[in-house]
C-alpha cells in the first residue's frame, strides 16, 4: 500500500471539488476503500474523509417515503423502526450484509459504490489482464474460476457481479440517488459492463452522493429480501432477490409486484418479466414458479456459475411465496 495524503473536508463543496482532482477519493467509512487500496486496486493520492460532514447521516420519513442521508450507517438504517416497519426489504438487505462490525462503520453512499469481489480483479500483482483495472488488458475471469461470477448483464469484456444487497432492494422499489442537486433512477446509476467495464456508475468527477430517496407503496410496505448465501452470515449472495407484492382485496390477486435480483448480475438487477407476468394473476404456487423462470431470460453461464440460472428463479418463487402468506 503506497503512502497517501488525508484531507478531512469541512464542507460537501470541498468535498466534491476536492475529490474531483486526479488522484484524489472520498473516504467514508473506508471498509471497501481501505482493503482496495492495500491489495493495489485502488491508488488514492489523496483520501478525503467525508465522514464529519454535517447533515448527511440522517433519516427522514413521511408519507410520500424515505430520504437517507449518504453518510447514515448500514446498521443506522437497518435497525429504523420505521425503515423495518415500512420498508422491510431495506432492512433485511441491510441486515443480511456483512457483519455487524463492518455495518458499523460502513455507509449507505459507499455501499452503494462498493466494487466487485471478482479475485482476479482483486489480485493485480497476479493477474495483470482485467478490463476493469485495466482497460483492453483482457479478462482472467472469463476461462478461469467463474463459481461467483454473473449470469446477466454480461459482456465478452467482463463478468464481474455487483456484490451489494441494498441495491438490489432500491432497485425494486424505484429509488433515486441523489447527487446533490442531480437525481438518477437507481436502476440508471449502476451500468453495464458492455465494452468499459471500468465505468461502474453514472457519477461524474465532482459529484458526491449526498442521499437515496425511497418512495412509498403498497409493494415495499410487504417486501422482503432473501438470500441465500455459502454460509448462513457474513458471506456475499449466491443469488438474493427482493419482492414486493401488492394483493387486490380479495386476498389472492396480484396488483403490484416488484422483483429484483441480487448475486446474479454485473448490476442489481430488476426482473420485469417476472413483474408483467404475475400482475393481474391469481397468486398460485405454480404460476409463481413458472413466472419466476423468466428472471433469468438470457442469463449466459461460464460452466461453474451456471447453478445460479437454477437458483435465482427459486429464489424468486419463495420470496413472493412467502409474501403471499403474509397476506
Ligand atoms: P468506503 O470504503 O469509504 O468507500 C467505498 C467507495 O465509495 C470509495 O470508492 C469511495 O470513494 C466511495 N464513496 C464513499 N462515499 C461516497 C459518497 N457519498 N459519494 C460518492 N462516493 C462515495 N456488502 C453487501 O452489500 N453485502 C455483503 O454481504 C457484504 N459483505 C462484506 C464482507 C466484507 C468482509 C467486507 C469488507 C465488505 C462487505 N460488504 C458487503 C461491503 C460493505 O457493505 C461495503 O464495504 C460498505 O458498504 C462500504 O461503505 P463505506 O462507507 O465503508 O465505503
Ligand atoms: Fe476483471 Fe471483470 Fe474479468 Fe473480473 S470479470 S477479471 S473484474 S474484467
Amino acid at each position: 500500500m503506497r503512502d497517501f495524503s488525508y484531507l478531512r473536508a469541512t464542507s460537501a463543496d470541498a468535498a466534491r471539488q476536492t475529490a474531483a482532482l486526479p488522484g484524489a477519493m472520498l473516504l467514508a467509512g473506508g471498509t471497501t476503500l481501505i482493503d482496495l487500496a492495500k491489495c493495489g486496486v485502488a491508488e488514492p493520492d489523496t483520501l478525503v474523509d467525508i465522514t464529519h460532514l454535517d447533515g448527511l447521516d440522517w433519516i427522514e420519513i413521511d408519507e410520500r417515503g424515505a430520504i437517507i442521508g449518504a453518510l447514515a450507517t448500514m446498521s443506522h438504517v437497518a435497525d429504523h423502526a420505521d425503515i423495518k416497519g415500512r420498508f422491510p426489504a431495506i432492512s433485511e438487505a441491510l441486515w443480511q450484509a456483512a457483519s455487524a462490525q463492518i455495518r458499523n462503520m460502513a455507509t449507505i453512499g459507499g455501499n452503494l459504490m462498493q466494487r466487485t469481489r471478482c479475485p482476479y480483479f482483486r489480485d493485480p500483482s497476479n493477474f495483470a489482464a482485467c478490463n476493469k483495472r485495466e482497460p483492453g488488458s483482457g479478462c482472467s475471469a472469463i476461462g478461469g474460476v467463474t463459481r461467483g461470477h454473473a449470469v446477466l448483464g454480461t459482456s465478452e469484456a467482463c463478468i464481474a457481479m455487483y456484490p451489494g444487497d441494498l441495491a438490489a432492494a432500491l432497485v425494486a422499489f424505484d429509488a433515486t440517488v441523489h447527487l446533490g442537486d442531480r437525481r438518477i433512477p437507481v436502476d440508471d446509476f449502476f451500468l453495464l459492463p458492455g465494452t468499459t467495464p471500468g465505468k461502474e456508475h453514472a457519477i461524474e468527477p465532482g459529484e458526491m452522493i449526498t442521499a437515496i430517496e425511497i418512495p412509498s407503496s403498497a409493494a415495499v410496505r410487504r417486501s422482503t429480501y432473501l438470500k441465500v448465501r455459502d454460509r448462513q452470515s457474513y458471506e456475499f449472495a449466491a443469488a438474493s432477490a427482493a419482492v414486493g407484492l401488492e394483493l387486490e382485496a380479495d386476498g389472492r390477486t396480484i396488483r403490484d409486484l416488484r422483483v429484483a435480483l441480487g448475486g446474479v448480475a454485473t448490476k442489481p438487477w430488476r426482473a420485469r418479466a417476472v413483474e408483467d407476468a404475475l400482475k393481474g394473476k391469481m397468486l398460485e404456487p405454480e404460476a409463481v414458479r413458472a413466472a419466476s423462470l423468466l428472471a433469468v431470460e438470457g442469463a449466459v453461464d461460464h460452466g461453474a456459475n451456471h447453478y445460479k440460472i437454477e437458483l435465482a428463479p427459486r429464489v424468486v418463487a419463495r420470496a413472493i411465496l412467502k409474501m403471499g402468506e403474509t397476506a
